[in-house]
């Protein structure tokens, strides 16, 4: 019998302690592990290479995730790092154009160094994707919904293509987690988030994950991570399986509040457009819907430019205003002048990022009172 993820979110978070039976496991702070044998060591020998802690939360990650591996990072860009430093000289990569700001500098400034190169496209259209492939072409790499239009890619779709030319599919998660879409079971072969957002959900912590069902990619990924050392501390491993417990708990309400501010958003004549996958306003909301379980806690919208900005942030009351996502606490960013800073205006105005758009990462606050403060500040515009 397999449990519904609600129940394998605590189930693979708990560890029932065999000598105490505490129900929480601990941290285990240690560097390195005392051997009974001088020729046969035990399960763990180092820290970089294997810790009880961290190997608790790489199992759930890969349970959750329906992989067979999980590894877990000091942050979303190690884990984004190492698993494209499976890569080799010579290896070609086809990306998504909008991917995450720190992906595309790690794919642009640092592959190139050792001889691996990139092809940007709009996976949205499958033949442009296909016709970037080259011989050469190991992985094509995606993010749906995408950051901040949330554009939605295919990902059967573009698995089953990307298959045909016997190119690997990675997919980054963060904005949906497995709690609402299972990458791997729609065809993809390697999975990465940035758990500093939705699956740590406090906003105090930094962690990435990388899961993978294939064997080889699962050891190469685990030699890059032994190799290169980016590893998730034991303390935060812990506050990571904490934070996932309540995952479920968090995007049902976090996910419902967002459809409920999209639609209030949507309504208003001051908002000039509002992106959210899960609502029939949106283009590709029939395939995310068909691989998501809904549109989940991220809306971005616009409200015509800079000015505007400024005065609704100078009015609200209840979001926090920074960089981030994925937190208890709704979090208010401006991609403009945040994370697509570096990005030229005719770069960014092609991807939609106006200087009047604004994306929301909506938290636990009771909805209406975050819709009521939107009003207000909406009011002044
Ligand atoms: C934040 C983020 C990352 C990077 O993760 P860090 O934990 O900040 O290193 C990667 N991908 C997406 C979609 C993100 O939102």
């Amino acid at each position: 019998m397999t449990d519904s993820i609600q129940t394998q979110l605590i189930q693979t978070t708990t560890q029932i302690d065999p000598t105490t039976g505490a129900i929480v496991a601990p941290v285990h702070h240690t560097s390195t592990y005392h051997q009974t044998s001088v020729s046969e060591f035990g399960k763990f020998d180092y820290s970089r290479s294997g810790n009880p802690t961290r190997e608790l939360l790489e199992t759930a990650i890969a349970e959750l995730e329906h992989g067979t591996r999980g590894f877990a990072f000091s942050s979303g860009m190690a884990a984004i790092s190492a698993a494209l430093l499976t890569l080799s000289h010579g290896d070609h990569l086809v990306i998504a154009q909008d991917v995450y700001g720190g992906t595309f500098r790690f794919v642009t400034q640092h592959l190139p160094r050792y001889g691996i190169t990139a092809t940007f496209v709009d996976p949205q259209d499958l033949d442009a994707v296909v016709a970037a492939f080259t011989p050469h072409t190991k992985v094509l790499y995606l993010e749906t919904p995408s950051n901040p239009t949330l554009s939605v890619t295919d990902i059967s779709a573009a698995a089953e293509l990307a298959h045909q030319h016997k190119v690997k599919v990675f997919v980054d998660n963060t904005f949906m987690t497995p709690y609402l879409q299972q990458p791997l079971l729609l065809g993809a072969d390697l999975v990465v988030h940035s758990a500093t957002k939705f699956l740590g959900g406090h906003s105090d912590l930094l962690a990435g994950l990388v899961v993978t069902n294939e064997a080889k990619l699962g050891e190469q990924v685990y030699n890059v991570q032994n190799s290169f050392g980016a590893v998730l501390s034991p303390a935060d491993s812990w506050l990571l399986l904490r934070g996932i417990k309540t995952l479920g708990a968090r995007l049902d309400v976090e996910t419902a509040s967002a459809e409920k501010i999209a639609k209030y958003l949507i309504s208003h004549k001051k908002v000039t457009h509002v992106y959210y996958p899960g609502l029939a306003t949106h283009p590709l909301s029939h395939i995310h819907l068909t691989q998501s379980k809904n549109g989940g806690a991220i809306v971005s919208f616009d409200i015509g430019g800079e000015e505007q900005v400024k005065i609704l942030h100078r009015h609200l009351r209840l979001p926090v205003f920074s960089v981030s996502l994925g937190g208890v606490e709704s979090i208010l960013s401006y991609p403009r002048t945040m994370s697509h800073a570096a990005m030229s205006t005719t770069d960014r105005e092609e991807r939609g990022i106006t200087d009047g758009l604004l994306r929301l990462s909506v938290g636990l606050e009771n909805v209406d009172d975050l819709i009521a403060d939107l009003d207000n500040a909406l009011s002044y515009l």
